[in-house]
């Protein structure tokens, strides 16, 4: 608490109970949940927050790069409390997101530059695959 108290006072942002639910929930996950996945996750200790208002937090957590947003190609955006670059892996059967620890992406940025007169930032890298429970299932 006190910890997201200081994160919350350092980025400015006014410590809501809604923003706070969100982002402890970001962080106590790796699930990379959709929006409707955290207002289901949060109902019941917050039933009359409401999917809107999740939205808004979000948007505002993302904003100060508190959270990530990530779209992995199904119209849907995920989250995560993860900001650091990481790149991210999609079971392309449940559609669940894992992240790809230990291995980081930010040399392509200088592989690419031969290749565009932009000033590259950053990139985001995702893998399709199948997850464990997947491949069991289909075995
Ligand atoms: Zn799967
Ligand atoms: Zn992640």
């Amino acid at each position: 608490m006190d910890n997201i108290t200081a994160i919350f006072r350092e980025k400015k942002l006014k410590l809501t109970p809604q923003r706070i639910a969100v982002y402890r929930y970001l962080q106590s996950t790796t699930e990379h949940p959709s929006a409707e996945a955290i207002y289901k996750a949060l109902q019941p200790s917050y039933p009359t927050m409401s999917l809107a208002t999740v939205y808004k937090a979000l948007k505002t957590l993302v904003e100060v790069g508190l959270v990530q947003e990530i779209n992995v190609g199904e119209g849907n955006f995920r989250y995560d409390g993860k900001v650091g670059a990481h790149p991210h892996i999609q079971c392309m059967c449940c559609n669940r997101v894992d992240d790809i620890e230990g291995i980081s992406f930010t040399e392509l940025n200088e592989t690419i530059k031969p290749y565009t007169n932009y000033d590259v930032v950053t990139n985001r890298i995702y893998f399709y695959g199948l997850c464990n429970e997947c491949k069991k299932k289909s075995e």
